[in-house]
């Protein structure tokens, strides 16, 4: 799960990590109240889950709090659009006001899991404020990386040998140990899968502190975290992916297909999508009904398929191992008298009661194809979508 800056600075604060001060507004009034209460100069900055803000022109600095008001005037109702966000941008509901602050350097420093190594590992710039992508093709020497054990955990050695690898001078390498320790602290408590500050900044006067701030959390601990679970914003996230979740159904948005995939297992679901990029086709995206595909999980999972506007035809493709493929089939047949399925059908049902679900599938009268491999399955979608490409 992913949250906005100001959710993410208002946890990373909590563990003691350095922030400007600031709020959250809806409107310009109200940006205008938290600008007043700041005094002096600020930032105006649309809180979308993506990063570029600055770049696609969500990120302004207002000397006094009339600049401030017109603003977020401007940006709050705007569609950003940010190398992050792709071409159609995403409308901007809030921004963060917050104090602003004078930048003498920009530094990168992101916390994320290793999975090859089993391990949190730190990565650290002198190069901020721009992509770390970019710095890490470029240059990947000017990225200083270190890893944490978990049963050694973080000790100030660590900070102290990323700190002067990034060219901090003694002062502020005292002040990048505690940050990193407490960001490390933050990861590790608040079960997170990412915590970047992009930039750090270095001020005139010799401080440190997060500018920017990026922190995602681990899904299957969210659980545990239920004050974060209160900052999910479905406004971010993919309406459809929001409405199967509520179905208990996982559905995954995909660019640029043209098949609809309705499967059960997420690992029938991999296959499944590599099946029909080898037929020479593209998957639109896939539904895993789960294990129990009951006649309203089918018929939910479709009322889904048919509203993203992608998918051309669908492919059902469902193995039944402990779901019967005949209470499939009967699914699929009551599905289709609610929901109007209007591209073509290719089924594919395996396993317990096959042969059953085919015989009410061709008795049906329903317009689908059956098909009995996955190969066949796979050649007969992509031919519907109108061969390969
Ligand atoms: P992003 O574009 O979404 O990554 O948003 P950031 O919060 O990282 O801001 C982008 C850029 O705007 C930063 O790299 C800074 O150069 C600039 N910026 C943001 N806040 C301030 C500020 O308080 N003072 C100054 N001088 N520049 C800022
Ligand atoms: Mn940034």
């Amino acid at each position: 799960m992913n949250v906005h800056e100001y959710q993410a600075k208002e946890i990373l604060a909590r563990y003691g990590v350095p922030v400007a001060g600031g709020g959250v507004a809806t409107s310009a009034e109200e940006a205008r109240r938290i600008a007043e209460k700041i005094g002096g100069p600020v930032v105006v900055k649309a809180q979308i889950h993506a990063g570029g803000r600055g770049k696609g022109g969500g990120i302004k600095l207002a000397q006094t709090v009339a600049e401030a008001e017109a603003h977020a005037r401007a940006i709050v109702g705007m569609t950003l659009v940010s190398p992050q966000t792709g071409p159609k941008g995403r409308l901007v509901r809030k921004v963060y006001v917050t104090a602003a602050s004078e930048i003498a350097h920009e530094y990168y420093l992101g916390l994320l899991v290793d999975r090859a190594k089993s391990r949190l590992t730190i990565m650290a710039s002198a190069e901020g404020g721009v992509e770390i992508e970019k710095v890490a093709a470029e240059t990947p020497e000017k990225i200083i990386r270190a890893d944490i054990s978990p049963s050694a955990g973080y000790s100030p050695y660590v900070g102290r040998r990323i700190g002067r690898g990034i060219g901090l001078g003694p002062d502020q390498v005292k002040q990048f140990v505690a940050l990193l320790s407490a960001c490390v602290r933050c990861f590790t408590e608040m079960d997170c899968s990412l915590v970047e500050i992009n930039p750090l900044i270095l001020t005139p006067d010799g401080k440190l502190f997060a500018l920017d701030a990026k922190v995602n959390f681990d899904d299957n601990a969210l659980f545990r975290h239920p004050d974060v679970k209160e900052m999910r914003d479905i406004h971010e996230e993919d309406p459809l992916e929001v409405e199967a979740s509520k179905s208990d159904l996982n559905y995954i948005k995909l660019d640029d297909g043209q098949v609809g995939c309705m499967v059960n297992g997420a690992g029938l679901a991999m296959s499944t999508m590599d099946i029909i990029q080898l037929a020479g086709g593209k998957p639109a995206n896939f539904l895993d009904v789960g294990g129990g595909a009951s006649k309203e999980t089918v018929s939910n999972a479709f009322h889904i398929l048919m509203r993203d506007e992608d998918v051309k035809a669908v492919l059902v493709n469902i193995f039944g191992g402990i779901v019967r493929c005949d209470r499939v089939a009967e699914g699929i047949i009551a599905a289709a008298k609610e929901v109007h399925i209007d591209v073509p059908l290719v089924v594919r049902l395996q396993g317990t009661n096959a042969r059953e679900a085919r015989q009410l599938l061709e008795a049906s009268g329903l317009k689908l194809t059956v098909a009995e491999t996955l190969d066949e399955a796979a050649r007969k979608v992509v031919a519907a979508v109108g061969g390969a490409a």
